[in-house]
């Protein structure tokens, strides 16, 4: 399985690379649609305040027509009666009401007033001194130009405004000379009225339409909408003769409504967010595929590796198993035609006896590398001496050293030399290295074993250094990193005529790894190979080490004689060699060719007749286990028979399962002698 939950930083990298640049590039765009927005909302605005100015022009120019009906009249020399101007006024239709008053000011004095009822006020005012109306009455006169004054509270009452139309005629010298002005009074309120602002506010603008005061230059507001006006309204400015007005225009909203200001950063954000998604997708995809790509590659790279090295394996194995297989057959035929002659006898016996303990050693290693493979393998912690055992391993090696003629030396710096340890595999990492050392170092060479105890901050642990070092044949560098893998061997056995399986280290490796160590290798060709391994120890006392030394068996064998004993083999050549070894002892045997036969033949016997089973594991019909069962359920004393296993099967796991099916002791096979002697007398002595 793949591990997909750690992203590389890379990958986190781009993809926040990937959001900033898609947030940037968004905003800009968001910017570009956001100000086109408010340059469309801006036209529009200009464009309602435009109708509103040609509004207010188109409204002025139709009131001008009035006043300059009067004006017109003057300036045509036609002197024009109170009777005549009221009957003239008359005539004016005015639909809406806004004209208040027609009047007519010569010299800037009221003197007719059309209709005078509501307006009487306004008789002799004088437009060109009173101040309220003097700046845009002289305006008018001095600039020729009709002008607006107002809107202020008019004398006769109401809020109004006024359209001075300044009249000149001519005198004699053809001079032009001011006569005086017509003047609209209009209702401001109406006239506001008229120009239907109230829908600026149904399109939902705020607006504001003012001037600056003549006289003062106030700011004056002529008229507002409902919302007050917003800062950064639109101003367009409405010129009329002497005066501009100003409307300013902005919608309620702004030029950019906030929802739509929101609605843009969602949408900037949403969609940069979803790039970064897309984007962690994709690479992280392109990750796990490149990563399957690899684990596919390296799976059938160690698949093309395993078969290889099994290929080779077998090759070896065929080659390794046939030789002392060979040895075996070639001088069982030698003995058989020499059994006259007993030194000859003597020496083909002996050699049978080392290739078929060359052979043995060939399985178990196979076998034991199949269960380290499957994790069968567990430490069965012991009290151990360890001088005790390198002691051990030097008389294993003792005669291949001398027929060598090696130089061996061994130094053991130990502050505790009692620790608790699984004593056969330490034995067998050291073994086998030392072995290796013998069988590749050529004569004359020199093996040095030493175990340093370097200083340990835990009180209760020993560290040992145990370094191997030989003046052998050593290695390639090329070959060094492969020294651990299954099977490898530098040279076969044909090259170097050393036999091995190149499972040895493999087996070393694993076993010094499950007791938590470190295993490493220098090595040169042709001068010598340096094992260095780090293990780690529970020290103990040397009184847990006492009582747990061999047990002396001289006089064990004695007791087995005259005792019967059930032998439960279903194979012949085991079975044969079992009864000799008992009957050797004086034992009497009896055998069962299966689990069934043998339950059989003990429920045969009356109680007591057999003092002892030894019971194989794997058998037709009903397997030793099964059997066990079956015995130790029976109602009579026969259930408490002594019952030990005798099998090949001689890991922890089978010792553990024979307990458990409840035998009482176990032998392993190939039959040792004082092994089985240990065994049997135990049982003998605790009667099961
Ligand atoms: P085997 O010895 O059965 O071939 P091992 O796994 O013990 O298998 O060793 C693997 C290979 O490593 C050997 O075949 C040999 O080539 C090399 N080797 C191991 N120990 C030594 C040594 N002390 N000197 C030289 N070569 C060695």
């Amino acid at each position: 399985m793949i591990n997909t939950g750690n992203t590389p930083k890379k990958i986190k990298i781009y993809c926040v690379l990937v959001g900033i640049l898609s947030f940037i590039i968004l905003s800009i765009g968001g910017v570009f649609v956001n100000t086109n927005t408010v340059n469309k909302e801006k036209m529009r605005a200009s464009f309602a305040a435009e109708t509103t100015v040609n509004q207010i022009k188109s409204h002025i120019s139709r009131y001008l027509g009035v006043s300059e009906y009067f004006r017109n009249m003057i300036e045509s020399g036609y002197e024009l009666s109170s009777e005549e101007f009221a009957f003239s006024a008359e005539m004016i239709s005015d639909d809406y009401g806004i004209i208040k008053a027609i009047e007519m000011a010569p010299n800037g004095i009221i003197r007719d007033i059309y209709p005078l009822e509501g307006n009487k006020e306004a008789f002799g005012i004088d437009m060109l001194s009173n101040p309220a109306r003097r700046y845009e009455a002289n305006l008018a006169k001095d600039s020729g130009q009709y002008t607006i004054a107002g809107p202020y509270e008019l004398n006769q009452g109401g809020l109004g405004a006024l359209l001075f139309e300044p009249i000149y005629i001519e005198d004699s010298s053809t001079h032009r000379k001011f006569w005086g002005f017509s003047v609209l009074v209009l209702d401001w309120e109406k006239f506001i009225e008229e120009l239907e602002l109230e829908k600026l506010d149904d399109a939902s603008y705020c607006y504001q339409i003012w001037k600056k005061d003549g006289s003062t230059q106030k700011k004056t507001i002529i008229a507002e909408g409902k919302q007050k006006l917003r800062k950064d309204a639109l101003s367009v400015s409405c010129k009329v003769p002497n005066d501009t007005w100003y409307v300013e225009i902005v919608p309620y909203t702004g030029w950019l409504a906030a929802r739509q200001k929101a609605l843009t950063l969602l949408l900037i954000l949403s969609i940069s967010f979803l790039a970064v998604i897309i984007c962690y997708q994709v690479l992280h995809r392109k990750y796990r595929e490149r990563l399957y790509t690899a684990k596919i590659e390296k799976t059938a790279e160690q698949a093309r590796m395993a078969n290889e090295a099994k290929t080779r394996f077998l090759f070896n194995m065929s080659h390794d198993i046939r030789t002392p297989m060979n040895a075996i057959a070639g001088f069982c035929g030698l003995l058989e035609k020499n059994l006259q002659d007993e030194a000859k006898s003597r020496d083909y016996i002996k050699k049978i006896q080392i290739s078929s303990d060359i052979l043995l050693t060939i399985i178990n290693q196979v076998l034991e590398m199949a269960r380290i493979e499957s994790g069968k393998v567990t430490l069965n912690l012991e009290p151990t001496d360890i001088r005790e055992m390198v002691d051990a391993i030097h008389t294993v090696f003792e005669s291949s050293l001398v027929q060598k003629s090696l130089e061996y030396q061994c130094s053991l710096n130990l502050q505790h030399p009692y620790i608790l340890c699984d004593k056969t595999k330490v034995e067998e990492i050291i073994l086998n290295i030392v072995s290796n050392s013998v069988k590749y170092t050529n004569p004359h060479g020199k093996i040095s074993v030493t175990i340093n105890e370097p200083e340990s901050a835990d009180e209760g642990s020993a560290n040992y250094v145990i370094i191997v070092e030989d003046t052998g044949i050593g290695m390639s560098q090329d070959y060094l990193p492969h020294i651990f893998e299954e099977f490898s061997r530098e040279h076969t056995t044909t090259e170097n005529r050393v036999a091995g399986t190149g499972l040895g280290l493999p087996i070393v490796k694993s076993l010094v790894e499950l007791m938590g160590g470190t295993i490493e290798v220098e090595s040169e060709a042709g001068k010598g190979s340096h094992f260095i391994i780090n293990l780690s120890f529970r020290t103990i006392s040397r009184d847990e080490i006492t009582g747990k030394q061999k047990p002396d068996i001289s006089g064990i064998a004695e007791k087995l004689e005259g005792k019967r004993i059930l032998l439960a083999e279903d194979n012949d050549l085991n079975a044969e060699i079992a009864e000799t070894l008992l009957e050797e002892m004086k034992a009497e045997v009896i055998r069962a060719e299966d689990g069934n036969l043998c339950v059989d033949k003990l429920k045969e016997k009356p109680e007591g007749y057999f003092d002892m089973i030894l019971m194989d594991i794997q058998m037709p019909n009903i397997d030793g286990y099964t059997a066990t069962k079956m015995i130790r359920s029976l109602k009579d004393s026969k259930a408490q028979i002594p019952i030990v296993a005798m099998t090949a099967n001689a890991y922890e796991e089978d010792r553990q399962k024979a307990h458990e099916a409840g035998m009482n002791g176990f032998i392993a096979k190939p039959l040792d002698v004082d092994e089985m002697i240990r065994v049997l007398g135990e049982i003998m002595k605790t009667g099961g």
